[in-house]
């Protein structure tokens, strides 16, 4: 089978493979739409993850089940699946722990381009299918559903690490697809101030759509001082971090209260170490916490993180920009997710 694929760091091609084999637990789907993600763009150009060679990319699909396990119960061929991008191992002590993303060791729980070949291939192999699969509502619109393997979940999780209450001031830095996501999440959980930090336009607009009410440009001067300001000095109750660098951190702390929780899900593919500010930092003692943490997966929360598209309270069809047709059309949708043009949220291929 053919497969776009991570030759070497900053390298990627087409390739043919061996078609996957199905254990009694598991699944074998193919693609019916993929969407290609910053954190592919992290893995094969940053090399973040380390050298992968001939490593079939991409994580996140609605697809097709093709061959179901002896031992699967809930899953058929035909069945059309939405599959999250952490496959956890749902027997693990880790899942058992609370931890199900981190099933096998730590971020092992994200599996497809990571430790075996991922979706963008015309078959590919999902563990534990009873537990990671979850049935694609019936007339729901592929692209808006293929938000669900990661983009929802990843952006609410920032939102869950931050553990935002209502009427929290929150600020989210970041507004790519993700960060997006993660302003959504905070408008659901009653967050009442959300400050955006980004700059594309379209992805500005899309942030007040969310429940943004206010927007800071980072590009435009110090984002500490620009929040400080219009906070009066106080700072804000929760910060989601889903775009910046390892400097981002120290920014966070500065404009945190006492008492603020930071949650990051940005993937930080380049540096060696978080600075946090000692004095803002409350010399030790200002109860601000930082949570960073890989978004849970698994078919919960893809039935739950459904139910709010059938029933109307998240739009995602506002996150894609670019629409391709056809599986050879991954490269492209890939090269624009690396080149990130200005007009670009996200790109998802239509199989
Ligand atoms: P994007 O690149 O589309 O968005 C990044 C955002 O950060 C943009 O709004 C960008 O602004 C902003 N930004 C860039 N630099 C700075 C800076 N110095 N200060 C403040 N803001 C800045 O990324 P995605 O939304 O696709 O993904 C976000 C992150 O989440 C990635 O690192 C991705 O790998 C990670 N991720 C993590 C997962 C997890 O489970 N933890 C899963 C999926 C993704 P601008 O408007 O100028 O572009
Ligand atoms: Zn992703």
């Amino acid at each position: 089978m053919r497969g776009f694929a991570m030759l070497g760091i900053g390298k990627t091609g087409w390739i043919e493979k061996q078609a996957p084999e199905c254990g009694p637990l598991d699944a074998i789907c193919k693609p019916l739409a993929i969407a290609p993600c910053t954190s592919d763009v992290h893995t094969v150009w940053a090399g973040a993850l380390g050298d992968r060679h001939d490593m079939i990319l991409g994580h996140e699909a609605i697809g097709e089940v093709v061959e179901a396990g002896s031992l699967v119960k809930d899953f058929k061929p035909g069945d059309k699946v939405i599959i999250p991008a952490i496959t956890p191992d749902w027997n693990s002590l880790e899942a058992q722990g609370g931890y199900s993303m981190h099933s096998g060791g730590m971020l092992s729980g994200w599996k497809f381009s990571n430790f075996k070949d991922g979706v963008f291939g015309e078959l590919f192999h999902v563990n534990d299918a009873d537990g990671n699969l979850a049935l694609l509502p019936s007339g729901m619109d592929l692209a808006s559903a293929s938000m669900l393997c990661d983009m929802v979940p990843t952006g609410f999780h920032g939102v869950e690490l931050a553990d935002v209450q209502f009427g929290d001031t929150v600020v989210v830095i970041g507004i790519g697809p993700v960060g997006l996501m993660a302003v959504a999440g905070a408008a659901l959980r009653g967050a009442s101030r959300i400050y955006a930090v980004g700059s594309r336009p379209n992805c500005i607009q899309i942030a007040k759509e969310y429940g943004a009410t206010e927007i800071v440009n980072y590009r435009e001067g110090d984002i500490v001082e620009q929040i400080m300001e219009k906070t009066h000095g106080k700072g804000v109750d929760r910060i989601v971090i889903a775009g910046g660098d390892v400097d981002t951190f120290d920014q966070a702390i500065r404009m945190l209260k006492p008492g603020g929780r930071i949650g990051n899900v940005n993937y930080l593919g380049e540096g060696d170490y978080i600075k946090i500010p000692r004095v803002e930092w409350g010399c030790g003692m200002g109860h601000k916490t930082i949570a960073g943490g890989l978004m849970p997966g698994g078919r919960l929360r893809m039935e739950k993180l459904a139910s709010l598209i059938e029933t109307g309270k998240l739009d995602t069809s506002k996150l894609i920009t670019h629409t391709f047709h056809g599986f050879d059309k991954v490269e492209e949708a890939l090269m624009l997710m690396k080149d990130k043009p200005k007009d670009l949220i996200k790109p998802v291929v239509l199989i």
